[in-house]
């Protein structure tokens, strides 16, 4: 079989590709806390991505994994609805939303799913590579905190005593699934834990050892040992003039801060 080389023209092109998507504003970009994140082991790092701390780069190449995701979720709700199961607020109709404290805590369920008992499920998609999705099978969907998390917050508000995980291998197209009951315990700690993360004035304990290989993955990981992070959004979260609470205070203006994610040209960074 003839061998292709890539000339270094093509290199260039894919670069560029990667570039593109490497500089591309977020499109969802959030302004708070989301039930996504709440689980997971380091309140730290949930902490200064609540608070609009910049972290390092992410590649075009990882956002394109991101974006590889939401596509599957769509694939996904196609081949549920094809499977004869009705699915309600999912892909492509507007999905749930479900807020608390004051707006900071907010979550987007993936939908409602009906036809699997004769009780309607909380639906949660993921994808996972093949190792991940082995995992999966092996430890059962709730192993993944920060995944039991968001759907245990999800019933709870949903009002739904059920969850129906769908897991999509993306190496082999293989699907694994899971019910699961909604467990008050679980959720109410992980809303207490929102409360705390978003009254701290101050970045919470570390959740690992420096050495760490999740601190070598974590995008904060200059700021929270180095104290190096480069803040280029100057928004109320990462300001001197924020006074912490579920209701944030506006120390310099005597304002209450009615909308989470603004600036002005008082700003003045609380490099913690
Ligand atoms: S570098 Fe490690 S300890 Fe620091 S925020 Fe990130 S995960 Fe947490
Ligand atoms: S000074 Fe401006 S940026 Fe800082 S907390 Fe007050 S309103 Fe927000």
């Amino acid at each position: 079989m003839a061998k292709i080389f890539i000339e270094p023209i093509e290199q260039k092109h894919i670069q560029r590709v990667f570039q593109a998507k490497e500089e591309a504003k977020r499109e969802d970009s959030r302004n708070y806390l989301g039930f996504s994140g709440i689980g997971d082991e380091c309140m730290r790092k949930v902490w200064y991505d609540f608070r609009g701390y910049d972290g390092t780069v992410i590649p075009g190449r990882v956002k394109m994994i991101f974006d590889l995701g939401h596509k599957i979720e769509e694939l996904s709700c196609h081949y549920l609805r094809l499977a004869g199961y009705k699915l309600e607020h999912a892909w492509p109709d507007e999905q749930m939303s479900f807020s608390a404290i004051n707006g900071l805590f907010r979550g987007h369920p993936d939908g409602v799913i009906h036809g699997v008992t004769a009780k309607p499920h909380m639906l949660e998609i993921k994808s996972a590579n093949k190792n991940r999705f082995e995992q999966f099978k092996k430890k059962g969907f709730a192993h993944d905190q920060k995944y039991h998390a968001q759907i245990q917050l999800c019933m709870m508000y949903a009002g739904l005593e059920r969850g129906f995980v769908f897991i999509y291998c993306k190496d082999n197209c293989d699907i694994h699934i899971e019910r699961m009951y909604y467990d008050e315990k679980i959720a109410l700690h992980f809303y207490d834990v929102a409360g705390t993360i978003i009254a701290s004035p101050h970045p919470p304990e570390r959740g690992h050892k420096e050495t760490d290989i999740k601190c070598n993955w974590c995008h904060h990981n200059m700021r929270c040992w180095s104290n190096m992070g480069i803040q280029k959004r100057k928004t109320c979260g990462t300001c001197q003039h924020l006074k912490s609470g579920i209701q944030m205070k506006c120390d310099k203006k005597k304002v209450d801060i009615v909308k989470w994610g603004l600036s002005c040209e008082e700003w003045k960074l609380n490099d913690c």
